[in-house]
């Protein structure tokens, strides 16, 4: 059972917070704790706060932080509030003058790390030295022996507080209520509960979630590329897909159940159902949601998303090839390479047709054109043209003289193409007059 306070926190609210530090573009990891922050906040109509860690100054950027912004926005990922640690520095100095006053904290003269010659100052946190235990969601109950940490750093002046202290006091004043984060953190609790007892702040609660692993089950970095959210918007990835994917790397809805959207998560979603292992990311499947979404999307929505693809088409046109698209989507820009290399050319005008290729690997080009003109015929009696009523109108003849030597050269004559989708299907999409127009042009060769 989950205790009322738990869910809620001492405030009443849900309140969960991602807080990348803009030193590097958004990590698929950043972006999937951010999504569990916020499917846990609105399943709770709490709030979700965005806190940019920006207190190194040296590597943090101010691009980064716009690539963290746009990507989160372009997953639909919205914040109820937005922070930058660099504009607190104020907020922090009563904290650490406190700790200091009650002698929890102590300023400490040292060699610099960077140069020994130079002497600095900075603020070390008196650590009693004790076990801590804490509640995980996710992993259960977990110790540290805080010994071994020693009288740890905490701040290099009253208004400079290293990231332990920076994150402790945030959150504080924040009124953060759940801290929902990469499990790479989980040895940074200890140091964050032991600064927050030294406040006489309450414990917010803990869920550290699993790592996204490589195929090989390393970490999923830069270096090997994937790793980062721009790289599959430029692919072309529909938000809603990678969002569906994220989730159930690390979540389940405890069902068979695969694709959801984003509010469909939101009521979904639950810390109980997190894993404890890594999860592993897989861009195959990826495409998979990919597919599965684009063929949810409406009508108009998937034209008005292919009509940026299907440069200066027609939406008439582009509204009578969806069919085809909804069956190989593999991404807009797989899509878009696609169409700039003609493939879906004859869709749109006549292709050019070669004598020797239209018989096929079986006939001759004199029974291909016979099985043209009869087809011809057969075609300019029917009026039903949809993929079934092509196909229920040529079947019998097909069957009777051999498929392959018929369809072939059928399938041929509309699409020009050696492989392409089967001749019902084109025939239904370019309509009777164009069908009946390029099987007796290719007859007439
Ligand atoms: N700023 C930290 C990071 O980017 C996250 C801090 C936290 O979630 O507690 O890794």
């Amino acid at each position: 059972m989950i205790s009322f306070r738990k869910i809620f926190g001492m405030g009443g609210h849900v309140v969960t917070r991602i807080a990348p530090s803009p030193t590097g573009a958004l990590h698929i990891g950043t972006a999937r704790s951010a999504l569990f922050n916020y499917l846990y906040a609105k399943k709770y109509n709490g709030r979700f706060i965005l806190r940019i860690e920006d207190t190194d100054r040296k590597r943090s950027r101010k691009e980064y932080e716009k690539d963290i912004l746009s990507g989160l926005a372009w997953l639909n990922l919205t914040y109820d509030e937005l922070y930058r640690q660099s504009e607190r520095t104020a907020i922090y100095a009563p904290y650490i003058k406190q700790l200091l006053r009650e002698n929890k904290a102590f300023v400490s003269k040292e060699k610099s790390t960077h140069d020994s010659s130079v002497e600095v100052e900075v603020i070390r946190l008196r650590n009693p030295g004790k076990h801590i235990t804490f509640f995980d969601e996710i992993r259960g109950e977990v110790t540290f022996d805080t010994r071994e940490l020693g009288d740890f750093v905490i701040a290099r002046s009253n208004t400079e507080p290293l990231y332990h202290l920076a994150v402790v006091i945030d959150d504080h004043e924040m009124g953060v209520t759940h801290i929902i984060r990469g499990e790479d953190h989980i040895s940074n609790t200890p140091r964050q509960i032991l600064i927050q007892e030294a406040l006489g702040i309450s414990r917010p609660v803990y869920a550290h979630i699993p790592l996204i692993l490589a195929s090989d089950r390393s970490k999923l970095s830069k270096r090997k590329g994937g790793a980062e959210v721009a790289e599959y918007r430029e692919k072309g990835y529909l938000p809603a897909a990678l969002v569906n994917y994220l989730a159930l790397l690390g979540w389940n809805p405890g069902t068979e159940r695969e694709i959801f959207s984003l509010d469909e998560l939101v009521d979904s979603f639950s810390l109980s159902h997190v894993q404890k292992s890594g999860a592993i990311f897989s861009e195959e499947k990826l495409q998979w949601f990919n597919r599965e979404h684009f063929r949810r999307l409406s009508s108009s929505e998937k034209v008005n998303l292919l009509s940026t693809v299907f440069d200066g088409k027609k939406t008439e046109e582009i509204v009578h090839i969806v069919p085809i698209i909804d069956e190989r989507f593999d991404g807009l820009q797989n899509l878009a390479h696609a169409v700039r290399d003609g493939e879906y050319e004859y869709f749109f005008s006549a292709p050019s047709v070669d004598e020797n290729v239209l018989p096929g690997k079986s006939g001759t080009l004199e029974d291909a054109r016979g099985h043209l003109q009869k087809l011809v015929q057969l075609l300019e009696s029917t009026s039903d043209f949809s993929a079934e009523g092509v196909k229920d109108t040529v079947w019998e003849y097909a069957s009777e003289k051999g498929r392959g030597e018929v369809l072939w050269p059928m399938r041929y004559a509309l699409s020009g193409k050696e492989k392409s989708p089967d001749p019902f299907t084109i025939a239904s999409i370019i309509g009777k007059e164009e069908t009946l127009k390029r099987l007796r042009r290719a007859a007439a060769l």
